[in-house]
């Protein structure tokens, strides 16, 4: 059955009904798409899951010739090309870890104009072999995923990806796309400039992403915090990412995840490739799985229903966080993210810029990233508004979805704990850090204290009123509004700073969040879960499960990813509309025509057990 003529024209909307199942196209979907089977270039802003896929696989299926899409990782080609032959369209990658026998299938089927779609490596693009190849061949269009990663102010630099300026001039009648998550007006730029798109249209899909819950807690007992986020969000069988600062956090967090029982991976760049493939793959294919990474772990995630992500450690920006939580509810429905942070880690990451080999102007960049992410970090307002402003989008509304708004931080007028706290720190001499500080405040006659003759301080117990986590969280409010500076280097000690000075005179009246103060619950236990439009509570509904019971067998039995036979979304829009036969079967969205062919009487069948 072939669905493609390879040197015929198509119809958008109908190969989005036919090939791909969906109804109708998302967002600035079909502006783009109309745009580029038209012969037209530009680069594509999405966020994560916003759809990018379909506006180049598409324009790829509708216009005569091969399609070419430039991907930078190969677990991601991998991927794409599964789920694209479930659909019957003819797609194969083509990279440097393809044993030979492979390698000459891709080509064969390459020479004998059989492929639709191809999937290449940035390097094996740009070799002469593969040009030359490509110009005898007449094609579709070129279109550069993660176009960021072609761009040093990225967060993702690839060295490869410098060599695709030369496709503009080569194969100047072909249109081309680029496409990327990275909203940073500055590597916005660089990428137009790099592609000669710069006189080519800029489509922006705004960032919100609704579906996604985010929320940030002040780490208090990591583990139990994590523990709790995972059960709620994870939903007993939701898959999700634990990003950690350092390799070796990643690994120590998978080791205890498993010791709870969890089916924990860890992945970090120290990893060996064939390492890194399995790591991909179980993460693929695993059902409750979580994958506790450093960032290396990122661009290969193509599995739409990952349910949560969090961070143990502060991200360097808001652009680098907002990629990483992206990575879950692509499939739209609720996903959580979770940020945990400590006034250590806004000191660390400040002292790492500085120390950085980094030019000046860049490390003023990083400073304004990093005090960005600072500011929605210790949010009093909507968090999604700040993250929204930091990408020049304009959110008038406080979003309902954030932990901001749904439980709304009471300020108080804390100046005379602060001033407490920062004579503390002057009488102290400067010299420790906060946990001696708070030893002094409490009146705790340690050996430290004793030996220092701290404990005959007139500030010597005068913080006895509050709780010892409540004086934590004044000092990290007091870092984090830039009263007290963290000296990284030596260790840890506090210092007043210039700003420090009319809070002490009493000039300066101190607002703390209360929350911050007051002893810490984690995210889930105070909060109620805010109601999504979901498609039912499917998890919890036996047909769903069976139908899921059914996916995960048939996927084993092609060893591919559970998503690229079905996904969750069309599983649970079976599970709710219940089918009685093909036809109606065949108009739930994500069940195009091969899908309803090869499983439309399995899953039938299966609806039929669970009467
Ligand atoms: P991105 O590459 O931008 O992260 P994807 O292309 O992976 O996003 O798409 C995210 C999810 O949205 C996928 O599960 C995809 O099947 C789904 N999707 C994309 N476009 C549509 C559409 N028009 N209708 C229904 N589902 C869609
Ligand atoms: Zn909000």
């Amino acid at each position: 059955m072939t669905f493609i003529d390879p040197q015929s024209e198509q119809d958008p909307l109908e190969v989005l009904h036919r090939v791909f199942g969906h109804s109708a196209f998302r967002g600035l979907q079909e502006e783009v798409i109309r745009h580029s089977v038209a012969g037209g270039s530009g680069l594509v802003l999405m966020p994560t899951g916003g759809g990018k896929s379909l506006c180049f696989q598409v324009p790829a299926l509708c216009r005569p010739g091969l399609g070419v899409v430039v991907s930078p990782l190969i677990a991601l080609m991998e991927d794409q090309v599964a789920a694209l032959r479930q659909q019957d369209v003819a797609a194969a990658a083509l990279h440097s870890e393809l044993d030979p026998d492979e390698a000459r299938a891709v080509w064969r089927d390459l020479n004998s104009g059989q492929l639709k779609l191809l999937y290449v490596s940035p390097e094996r693009l740009t070799s002469e072999g593969t040009l030359a190849r490509l110009d005898e061949m007449r094609i579709a269009l070129f279109a550069i995923d993660e176009a960021h990663c072609v761009s040093q102010w990225g967060h993702h630099f690839r060295p490869e990806y410098r060599a695709l300026p030369m496709l503009a001039e080569r194969f100047p009648a072909v249109p081309r796309l680029a496409l990327t998550a990275t909203a940073d007006p500055r590597t916005v730029q660089d990428i137009q400039r790099q592609l000669g798109l710069e006189d080519s249209p800029l489509f922006r899909a705004s960032f919100d992403r609704p579906n996604i819950m985010i929320g940030a807690l002040a780490r208090d007992q990591e583990r139990a915090q994590l523990r709790g986020f995972i059960k709620r969000a994870g939903d007993s069988s939701g898959a999700g990412l634990i990003y950690c600062g350092t390799r070796r956090k990643a690994e120590q967090t998978a080791e205890w995840l498993r010791a709870d029982g969890q089916d924990a991976l860890v992945f970090h760049a120290g990893l060996e490739p064939a390492e890194k493939r399995e790591a991909h793959r179980r993460f693929a294919r695993g059902d409750a799985v979580v994958m506790a990474a450093t960032i290396a772990f990122g661009m290969g995630i193509d599995r739409p229903d990952v349910r949560y992500v969090a961070h143990t450690d502060l991200p360097k920006s808001p652009e680098s966080w907002y990629q990483e939580i992206g990575r879950a509810g692509r499939d739209g429905l609720p996903a959580e993210a979770l940020l945990l942070y400590g006034a250590g880690d806004i000191a660390l990451a400040r002292h790492r810029i500085q120390e950085s080999g980094a030019s000046d102007e860049q490390k003023r960049v990083e400073r304004q990233r990093l005090d960005a992410m600072v500011s929605i970090a210790e949010a009093s307002t909507c968090r999604r508004q700040i993250l929204l402003r930091c990408f020049g989008e304009a959110a008038p509304e406080p979003c309902g979805r954030c932990d901001i708004c749904l439980n709304p931080p009471k300020l108080f007028d804390g100046t005379v704990p602060a001033q407490k706290l920062l004579s503390a720190v002057l009488r102290t001499g400067r010299r420790f850090g906060a946990g001696h500080v708070i030893d002094v405040l409490l009146g705790k006659t340690t050996p430290k204290v004793t030996q220092f003759g701290h404990d005959q301080l007139p500030t010597f117990g005068v913080g006895r009123d509050l709780p010892e986590s409540a004086w934590k969280g004044i000092a990290r409010q007091l870092v984090a509004q830039g009263a007290l500076d963290v000296v990284v280097e030596n260790h840890g000690e506090l210092v007043p700073t210039e700003a420090a000075r009319p809070i002490l005179k009493g000039e300066q009246q101190v607002m703390l969040r209360e929350e911050l103060v007051a002893p810490l619950t984690p995210l889930g236990r105070s909060r109620a879960r805010p109601a999504l439009p979901v498609l039912g509570n499917a998890s919890a509904d036996p047909v769903f499960a069976a139908l899921r019971d059914w996916r995960r067998k048939t996927a084993a039995a092609q060893g591919v990813p559970s998503y690229v036979i079905f996904q969750d979304r069309t599983l649970a829009e079976i599970a709710s509309v219940l089918p009685a036969d093909l036809d109606a079967l065949g108009k739930v969205s994500g069940v195009g025509a091969t899908k309803l062919e090869r499983y439309g009487d399995a899953v039938l069948r299966v609806l039929r057990e669970c009467e």
